[in-house]
């Protein structure tokens, strides 16, 4: 043990932080974790949870129009605003006393403050300075403000849970998965939304049929879809927030989400004090280790921007503590990992898009599926389902699986286990389908897709 006040001092108690804090810990290192705005970070306070939790609000609206063909006397009832809003803050709270027992359950120290590294083995919070053996930078991400102006005026995902008014008419502006939920969230909520991006076609990094077809379908559920264009100006008006647009057009909103990215969070940390190297886009270079170029100083999560999605922060934080101070290494797969859009309907994806595909195995065979799902038959709703299979036809193994429909996110994770023990298209095949659901269409598309 060393003379220095810690093992380990964690900056930031996101979900790579906690993770990483509490597993150290577990091992028997003397821990102590610094967070300066809320326990549990980005995931807990606004990102995954209170999404989910919208996404989860939003839904209502459909349902009670979907239940009519059911034969359920249904008017889709009045929606407020505040009780949402309050109701995720009454968990978020409680959720913010979990991570705080979990940090406390294994004996690491808590310090709420803005963290600043002051050298290699020393951080200062509060004014107070501590000596740390290791120091571990998992400070996460921060919307990224575009410089439009009147940009001010709009809001970022960092407000947008709590809004005082619900805003009835809405802009969305940007193109990720960030961008695509809210307006899928307002819509749902009874939100007029305009969502604009800045590129031809939304949710870049995406299979292009998924993308292609996520317009169709978010376009029809009534958001107002724009493309190439973007806001040159906003202005405050007598009624609202007054958009000038790049295509001539303008539109008045009550409220403007900027949701165009975000970048790693390094303000006030003092990297400037120690020699630790930048990627190109601004998150931290580390080994595959998670060792910065200042071999005390370790960095995971959102601050080095490898895949910036909660599970792979906490795998790079039980990476970081196993191989630091457990018995035994597990370094973290990044092949295959699933994801979500939590759209209407949601997307799910799970390795390479098709483009990807081809470049990297040359020569694939596609199947590809599109249907309206049983649900809609009754209830008379315009939705369609699409799913699709890349497959590496040397190998047949299935490279990518993509998908656009009800609970995409909850098929793809099991799909991905079966993508991560290398299934092949026989044995997706020669996999019994469940009857009737959607996800048997993933065992039984049997005719390659050919261009027609
Ligand atoms: C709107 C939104 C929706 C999302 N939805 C999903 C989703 O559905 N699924 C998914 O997997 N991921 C989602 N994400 C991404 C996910 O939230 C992040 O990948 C994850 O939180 C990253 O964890 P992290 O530990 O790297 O950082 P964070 O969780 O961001 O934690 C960093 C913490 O460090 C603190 N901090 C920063 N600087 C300092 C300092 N100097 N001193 C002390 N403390 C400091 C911050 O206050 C913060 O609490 C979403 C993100 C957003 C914004």
């Amino acid at each position: 043990m060393s003379n220095r006040d810690y093992d380990l001092f964690v900056i930031g108690a996101g979900s790579g932080g906690v993770r990483a804090a509490r597993m150290a810990a577990a091992f028997g290192a003397r821990v102590v974790v610094a967070e300066d705005r809320y326990m549990g970070g980005t995931c807990v306070n606004v990102g995954c949870v209170p999404k989910k939790l919208y996404v989860y609000a939003s839904a209502f609206s459909h349902d009670c129009e979907d239940a009519r063909g059911f034969g359920w006397d249904s008017q889709v009832p009045g929606f407020d605003w505040s009780t949402l809003r309050d109701n995720k803050k009454q968990e978020i709270s409680r959720l913010n006393a979990t991570y705080r027992d979990l940090l406390s359950g294994v004996d690491a120290d808590i310090i709420d403050g803005r963290a600043t590294i002051i050298d290699t083995h020393t951080v200062a919070v509060n004014g107070q300075q501590y000596s740390t053996d290791k120091l571990l930078i998992s400070t996460g991400g921060w919307p990224r403000r575009d410089t439009t102006p009147g940009a001010e005026l709009g809001v970022t995902s960092n407000e947008i849970f709590d809004l005082e008014e619900f805003p009835r008419r809405i802009v969305v502006v940007g193109g990720g998965y960030i961008a695509v939920e809210f307006a899928g969230i307002f819509n749902g909520l009874g939100s007029q939304v305009t969502q604009l991006y800045r590129g031809p076609l939304f949710l870049r990094g995406f299979d292009q049929d998924i993308r292609e077809h996520a317009a169709r379908e978010i376009a029809q559920s009534g958001v107002d879809l724009r493309f190439n264009v973007v806001v040159d100006s906003i202005e405050q008006t007598s009624s609202g927030l007054l958009c000038q647009l790049s295509d001539g057009n303008s539109i008045e909103a009550d409220q403007v989400l900027y949701a165009i990215g975000r970048e790693a969070h390094l303000e006030g940390l003092g990297l400037e004090n120690v020699e630790v190297a930048l990627n190109n886009n601004g998150t931290i270079k580390v080994d595959t280790e998670f060792c910065t170029s200042e071999p005390s100083i370790y960095a995971v999560g959102d601050v080095i921007g490898r895949m910036e999605l909660t599970p792979v922060a906490l795998a790079e934080g039980m990476a970081f503590a196993r191989k630091q101070f457990g018995p035994k290494d597990m370094p973290v797969g990044y092949d295959f990992i699933p994801s979500a859009v939590f759209c209407q309907p949601n997307i799910g994806t799970v390795g390479f898009t098709e483009e990807a595909a081809r470049e990297e195995f040359g020569d694939i065979t596609l199947y590809k599926s599109t249907f309206r799902p049983m649900k809609y038959t009754l209830s008379g709703r315009n939705e369609k389902t699409f799913m699709k299979l890349i497959v590496d036809t040397a190998s047949d193994r299935v490279v990518g699986v993509h998908m656009m429909g009800p609970d995409a996110g909850e098929i793809i994770q099991g799909i991905a286990i079966a993508m991560k023990a290398g299934a092949t298209k026989a044995i997706f095949d020669d996999t019994i389908g469940i009857h009737p659901t959607a996800a048997e269409e993933f065992v039984t598309m049997r005719e390659p897709w050919t261009a027609s």
